[in-house]
């Protein structure tokens, strides 16, 4: 069995985005065509360095226990509960939200490896970007642009060095 590190975070925060850097990046040697599993999306990150990965998108946390929001929302918390290791997504341009807060707590108690991911740095300054998330008190803070495809070997390497 591969280790499976899982996408976790609130909706908009750039997850799919960062999933697909993720699995074409230039370390992710070879990588099988996401396949969209219900509404998880996995595919296998088979590193230049490193075990390889199973890394699972999910359609995000919205705070909503009803309707689609809600089911979204489970798959989410399932596929964290399933994770060898978790990348928790925030987005480093809105900074931390209520529904940040929320997840980081659900997160606590959920209690695996956790690394804090700061998306959206683009354009923006990356050291205010993660002093607001400073709070958090995570020792693993990664800062990333997944648009623009930076930081997202570090973060790979980083991954391979905890599986
Ligand atoms: P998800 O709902 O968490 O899966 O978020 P998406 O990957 O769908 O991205 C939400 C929006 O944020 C889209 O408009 C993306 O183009 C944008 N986005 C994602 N990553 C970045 C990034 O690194 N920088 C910027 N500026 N925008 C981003
Ligand atoms: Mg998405």
């Amino acid at each position: 069995m591969l280790p499976l590190v899982a996408l976790v975070g609130r909706p908009n925060v750039g997850k799919s985005t960062l999933f697909n850097a993720l699995t074409r990046s230039r370390d992710a040697l070879v990588h099988d065509e996401p396949g969209v599993t219900r509404d998880r999306n996995y595919g296998v990150c088979r590193l230049l360095e490193g075990r390889p990965f199973v890394l699972v998108d999910t359609g995000g946390i919205a705070g909503e226990d009803e309707g689609l929001a809600g089911a979204t929302a489970r798959q989410s918390r399932a596929a964290a509960e399933e994770a060898d290791l978790v990348l928790f997504i925030v987005d480093g341009r809105e900074g931390s939200s209520a529904l940040d807060d929320d997840i980081l707590r659900w997160l606590r108690k959920l209690a695996k490896p956790t690394l804090l991911v700061v998306n959206k740095t683009d354009g923006i300054d990356v050291r205010t970007a993660l002093a607001e998330f400073a709070r958090y008190g995570f020792s693993d803070v990664l800062a990333v642009s997944s648009a623009h495809r930076t930081g997202i070997d570090a973060l790979l390497a980083r991954v391979a060095a905890l599986l």
